[in-house]
């Protein structure tokens, strides 16, 4: 039985629009060597002292070389920002994801995929390994559920899709105003280019 759709407020897409679109705008500037670079000062860090209101909630991978803040230039609270290797849902990443939705009212979910990822990698073997570890990859590879074969594009696209598509599933990822909008972004690590994977119908098609 399939659950009735909440209703969503115009606002609610407005600024779903506008942070996906301000993510974008950020990498461009990071990609073309030209970031902003936040520099925080006194005054801002004292604003952001008894409250914060950030843009987006992002779930992004461990991996060193993909930090959301700098990838997508942005600044001290501006992101809600959750990594775990291969954006993997395991454990305690899902209920900080509902924070950042439930409790802060975030209209935007970003998993923010990337090329190269170890973590899609080693779930693409027939080992996990063992420990933590291992259940992490277990996971990961348990969404590998399409044909990737050895493919590591596929797969990563595949693990970004899946993700997004469960997140999509709760009903307990919703603001406020209504369910939160969940979008897939890619980020390439040879040209520093973010592309939009799923982009939730917050973009023009
Ligand atoms: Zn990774």
């Amino acid at each position: 039985m399939s659950k009735p759709v909440e209703a969503r407020t115009p606002g609610l897409a407005r600024d779903a629009s506008a942070a996906l679109g301000g993510l974008l705008e950020g990498n461009r500037r990071f990609r073309t060597g030209s970031p902003v670079g936040h520099v925080v000062t006194v005054a801002r860090r004292a604003e952001l002292v008894d409250a914060q209101e950030p843009i987006a909630v992002v779930l992004g991978c461990v991996d060193a070389r993909v930090p959301p803040e700098v990838i997508l230039d942005q600044g001290v609270g501006d992101l809600l920002t959750v990594r775990t290797a291969g954006q993997s849902l395991a454990g305690v990443a899902l209920g900080s994801i509902e924070f950042g939705v439930r409790v802060l009212g975030v209209p935007l979910v970003v998993v923010l995929g990337h090329t190269g990822c170890g973590a899609v990698l080693a779930a693409m073997g027939d080992h996990h390994g063992d420990g933590h570890l291992g259940q992490l990859t277990g996971e990961v590879a348990g969404r590998l559920t399409e044909v990737v074969g050895d493919d590591p594009v596929r797969a990563t696209g595949a693990n970004l899709q899946a993700t997004v598509d469960a997140l999509r599933t709760l009903d307990t990822l919703s603001t406020p105003d209504g369910p939160a909008y969940v979008v897939g972004l890619l980020y390439d690590l040879a040209s520093g280019e973010v592309t939009v994977a799923d982009d939730g119908g917050l973009l023009p098609s």
